[in-house]
């Protein structure tokens, strides 16, 4: 076997196979149970029992073009499943929506009955926010659509779609955006928390690339929000969350690229772990914005041990190659996968990794710089049940002011993501103990998290920072009666 398909082979063995606990627990379809149970009790904003008269909802149903689906629906065990199989919670509706009508319709029923509401994109809360139990899911699930505009260099994104559906309609017109790592997340929850990805480096994050977006607010008025068009909800909906309301359209400014890209990863044993971020600590200081190198420890299925580098270049290969050479010498790799690849490979080389209906638990901090106290911890804390992630920022993701966007981690070189997955509720106690020591032992080396990627996460000032006054007099404007609270909230001013 030639060098070149040797380590393909072996990479995409150790890869694929990296994160065992989830694959081992994945769901492909979500389960669909059917009970008749068609009770209409519904639960207040504040927590109160309250019923639901089997008229109005029999209205709102009518007004629709999608569905109304209470419990014992063929398809209401399905819309309910969301990613993360912590969460097993039944709404007493779930409004399937088609259309921004349907949307203002559903967000129109549930403030005026003061009823609990859900949001759900693409289904990927860690800590299930896009789910409630007895009060109304407001079902995006549908709204997938992607339009490649080539004049503009511009998509325009349905508040449901997934991103895999944004990078597979770009890509064969040569134009991308930032996504995030695994296609199966939705376009929604990633994209209003800020939305990192591995071309974020060249291109800023997602909300660096937002050119407008369509919302119904609160009040069921279908706005559209830009820097010409209610640019202080503009503002906030870069970096907000869910909190000012449901997007249905997001428009993306595309680049132009060439989806055949020098990207892969090279893996070596964890004992050469300590070199490798040691070495990665001083080299990733002076990285081009082209090049994204992530470090990753996981454990493979055959319980080998192995810290990884994910690499994306996004130019010129033999410049690439050029840069990554020191790299290349580093200790003696397992494996080493970089090459010219389709983009979508990396794109989705972990989807199958994290599928859904595993238990997963997660937590993050930003990281200004690497340290030798931080390569230290990570290694001192190691602990073969979690994996520990980072996903690289700086260059253009820092190159945007602090104040600019609602986004304020705008300083941070790493956002580091300590995750773990496993698949029986018994072992529940046992995963986020081992998870939050690892925290633990890093915590003191940063400042600040990313809301979207935290199972404990609350908002207020650790995710939202200085941005915090700022957002809550916008979300007192938007939405005074809190309606969309199971975000990471604001509370109104
Ligand atoms: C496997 C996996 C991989 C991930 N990889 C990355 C990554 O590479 N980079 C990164 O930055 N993050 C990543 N994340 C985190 C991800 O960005 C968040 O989990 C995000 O919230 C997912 O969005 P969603 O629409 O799928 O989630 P949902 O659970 O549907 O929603 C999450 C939150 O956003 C709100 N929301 C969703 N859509 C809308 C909408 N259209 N309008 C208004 N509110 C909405 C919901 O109400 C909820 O509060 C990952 C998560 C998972 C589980």
């Amino acid at each position: 076997m030639d060098r070149r398909k040797f380590c393909r082979t072996a990479l995409a063995a150790s890869v694929a196979a990296s994160y065992p606990l989830l694959s081992a627990c994945s769901r492909k379809e979500p389960p669909v149970a059917v009970t008749a149970n068609t009770s209409l009790r519904g639960i207040s904003l504040d927590g109160a029992e309250i019923e639901l008269e089997r008229a109005a909802i029999k209205e709102l149903g009518e007004s629709m073009t999608g569905p109304v689906m209470l419990s014992g629906h063929p398809d209401y065990d399905g819309a309910r499943s969301i990613w993360n199989g912590m969460h097993d919670k039944r709404p007493a509706m779930i409004a399937r929506c088609m259309s921004n009508g349907d949307v203002a319709n559903a967000v129109s029923f549930a403030r005026e009955r003061n009823l609990l509401v859900a949001v759900r994109g693409g289904g990927h809360s860690w800590p299930g926010k896009s789910i409630c139990d007895d009060g109304l899911m407001i079902d995006l699930s549908q709204l997938t659509n992607v339009t490649i505009d080539t004049d503009k260099n511009c998509a325009h994104v349905g508040g449901g779609a997934l991103l895999g559906h944004l990078d597979q309609a770009s890509l064969p017109h040569g134009l991308v955006t930032t996504a995030g790592v695994v296609s199966h997340t939705g376009v929604g929850g990633f994209t209003l928390g800020g939305g990192f990805g591995r071309l974020n480096r060249k291109y800023g994050l997602a909300i660096d690339n937002l050119l407008s977006a369509e919302i119904v607010s609160a009040d069921g008025q279908v706005r559209t929000a830009s820097a010409d068009e209610n640019p202080d909800l503009f503002w906030a909906l870069r970096g907000g969350g869910g909190n000012f309301g449901v997007v249905t359209k997001f428009e993306f400014q595309l680049h132009p690229f060439d989806r055949n890209v020098l990207s892969g990863s090279i893996v070596w044993p964890i004992e050469q772990a300590k070199d490798v971020l040691e070495f990665y600590a001083e080299w990733s200081a002076g990285l081009s914005d082209e090049l994204y190198a992530g470090p990753t420890i996981a454990t493979t299925p055959d319980g080998v041990r192995v810290i990884m580098i994910d690499v994306v270049y996004n130019g010129d290969p033999a410049a690439g190659e050029k840069e990554l050479e020191p790299m290349r010498k580093i200790g003696t790799p397992m494996a080493d996968g970089v090459m010219l690849q389709d983009y979508t490979v990396m794109q989705t080389n972990l989807d199958a990794a994290f599928g859904h209906g595993v238990r997963s638990y997660a937590k993050n901090g930003m990281v200004k710089e690497w340290s030798q106290g931080l390569v230290d911890s990570i290694i001192d804390a190691d602990d073969p049940r979690i994996f520990v992630a980072n996903h690289v920022a700086g260059a253009a993701v820092k190159r945007v002011g602090e104040s600019d966007t609602a986004f304020p981690h705008r300083n941070a070189e790493i956002m580091l993501v300590v995750v773990s997955g496993w698949a029986d509720a018994a072992q529940d106690d046992e995963y986020i103990a081992a998870s939050r020591a690892v925290y633990s032992a890093i915590e003191p080396h940063v400042g600040g998290y990313y809301d979207n990627i935290d199972f404990d996460g609350s908002g207020s000032v650790g995710n939202y920072g200085p941005a915090y006054e700022r957002l809550s007099a916008i979300k007192g404007q938007y939405d005074p009666g809190n309606l969309f609270r199971l975000n990471s909230n604001i509370d109104p001013a």
